[in-house]
């Protein structure tokens, strides 16, 4: 498992505030030291682990305190899931991306100076664009296809490396 290619792909699909927080976890603490460590309010960094939490990539304990009656929480990481929350990620994105694929191989598209549309919207615009008003021509998608393309091949490189 390489941690440097894992730490990159989760900046990228949460945030580096994330993986602050991630970093913090790797023994069980409470939400409000987090939030002192890191300089930032309790509130930003409840959201940042519910967010954590929803991927899976933390867990948490609760306990009532008896004497004020409110909850705390005890976070921790959970190490063992975040290789496979990375997979599924890049999984995830090259499916998008080969259904992208697809589309810009198979499909004409039109161009006017303001946005890129499938045929049948250029063609019941009546090939002329209602917002800027010039007309649609036929689009050349061989630069899409090759950002896709490179894109695919960058997330299998960084999916055989972890
Ligand atoms: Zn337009």
């Amino acid at each position: 498992m390489r941690m440097g290619i894992i730490r990159d792909v989760l900046i990228e699909s949460l945030s580096g505030e994330h993986i602050n927080v991630l970093d913090r976890l790797g023994g069980p603490k409470y939400d409000e030291d987090v939030a002192a460590e890191l300089k930032l309010k309790a509130t930003i960094v409840r959201t940042l682990l519910n967010d954590l939490h929803e991927n899976s990539l933390v867990e948490y304990e609760r306990t009532k305190d008896k004497r004020t009656g409110w909850y705390t929480y005890l976070w921790v990481r959970r190490d063992g899931k975040i290789r496979e929350y990375v997979q599924n990620y890049l999984k995830t994105q090259l499916l998008e991306l080969n259904s992208q694929l697809d589309d810009e191989t198979k499909h004409v598209t039109f161009k006017c100076d303001c946005m890129r549309v499938p045929y049948g919207a250029a063609m019941e615009a009546s090939f002329l664009c209602p917002s800027c008003g010039k007309e649609f021509v036929e689009c050349d998608n061989s630069q899409y296809i090759d950002e896709i393309v490179s894109e695919v091949a960058r997330l299998n490189s960084l999916l055989a490396q972890i």
